[in-house]
């Protein structure tokens, strides 16, 4: 689906998400405000599915509080403007079973999509131990990844290269880098993810072929760097790379 949404403003919620995610239709839809990126039909009163009550989220354009918070990850001279980026934020699952909120920005043709991916990520219940931006660890890779931060968009060249990130265009995704990290020859990345290089499906926030996470990035047509000669198991993006 490649419509433009409509921008909303989040309003600052007080009220926390339910504290454990049901498959009964009785909870009330969320309060916030959300974007849609399809017509809604006057009569419908409850969320659509893909959004699981609890889930609170949003799509906002980088308004100047936001730029002053992306000094770290956005410069002049990066290969896409502000103005196509977006901020989405979102609720996820802690590992300590609670949800909490998070954000990440990315290209603005991919928010909606991406939205939905983490709607159905709380859905399925699966761990995430932070989305934060990137800046909060100076925008700084090794820094984030080494907080198990998950995040989007950063104005950086790709691992190795002189050529830039597809982070750098915010059209790639990196998920709980300590349990999936980057694998190549020279080492594992971050360290601290060494452990977990053996692919055991059984611990929570580990990412598999087949699994949820790959399945809702592959329903949006982004690739999982998990499938690399050298995989990049946190990593994914718009055309693979
Ligand atoms: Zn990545």
């Amino acid at each position: 689906m490649s419509s433009e949404t409509t921008v909303a403003r989040l309003t600052a919620t007080t009220t926390a998400p339910p504290p454990a995610p049901t498959t009964n239709t009785t909870a009330s839809a969320p309060s916030t405000t959300r974007t849609t990126d399809a017509p809604i039909a006057p009569t419908r009163t409850t969320a659509p599915p893909v959004f699981p009550p609890g889930v609170d989220s949003a799509v906002n354009e980088i308004d100047a509080g936001t730029a002053a918070r992306m000094t770290a990850s956005w410069r002049p001279g990066c290969p896409v403007p502000l103005r196509d980026l977006r901020l989405v934020t979102i609720t996820h699952w802690g590992f300590d079973g609670r949800p909490r909120p998070g954000e990440l920005v990315v290209h603005a043709t991919q928010a909606e999509r991406i939205r939905r991916v983490f709607a159905e990520l709380f859905a399925a219940r699966f761990p995430i131990e932070q989305i934060r931006l990137v800046d909060e660890f100076g925008g700084d890779d090794d820094r984030s990844m080494a907080a198990n931060n998950t995040s989007g968009f950063n104005c950086r060249k790709a691992f190795g290269s002189t050529s830039w990130s597809q982070h750098a265009y915010g059209r790639a995704i990196d998920i709980n880098p300590l349990q999936n990290p980057y694998v190549t020859r020279g080492g594992v990345h971050p360290p601290g993810g060494r452990e977990f290089i053996r692919r055991d499906g059984n611990v929570p926030g580990l990412i598999i072929a087949g699994g949820p996470v790959v399945q809702a990035f592959a329903r949006i047509g982004w690739r999982w760097g998990g499938a690399w000669s050298n995989p990049d198991y946190q990593h994914f993006s718009t055309n693979g790379r």
